[in-house]
């Protein structure tokens, strides 16, 4: 036993700062956001925004939504996924009073199609 935890020793991995290489970058390209110009991090995240779908942050389309649909005092806008957005009243109860429909169902862009094909290279290559 003892000769053998030796040799475990002797071979242990290599320190991980020399198998950095390993880690898998997924790269969606870089895109800009429309709506504040500043670069889309996380892509994964990104709304199909405008009549061209262009990727932009969550954020920035829900105060875009905010500000364009004038919410009341107990009023607030919230994402509710695929693309889709509410406008909520607060009191007295939690009310869903419209839904605001950004991303086409019909219509995927381009870039979330090469988004799905990036991950799934990367999970088969
Ligand atoms: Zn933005």
């Amino acid at each position: 036993m003892r000769h053998h935890r030796k040799n475990h020793r002797f071979n242990q991995p290599k320190p991980p700062q020399e198998s950095r290489d390993d880690l898998i970058h997924l790269d969606f390209g870089t895109y800009i956001c429309p709506l504040c110009g500043n670069v889309i991090a996380d892509m994964t995240c990104a709304i199909a925004f405008g009549s061209e779908s262009h990727p932009a942050h969550l954020d920035c389309v829900m105060n875009y939504y905010r500000e364009r649909e004038g919410l009341g005092p107990n009023e607030e806008i919230t994402y509710i996924g695929c693309g889709q957005f509410a406008i909520a009243s607060l009191k007295p109860q939690f009310k869903i009073l419209r839904r605001i429909i950004v991303e086409s169902k019909d219509h995927i862009p381009e870039w979330r199609k090469n988004i799905k094909q990036t991950f799934m290279s990367s999970f088969f290559h």
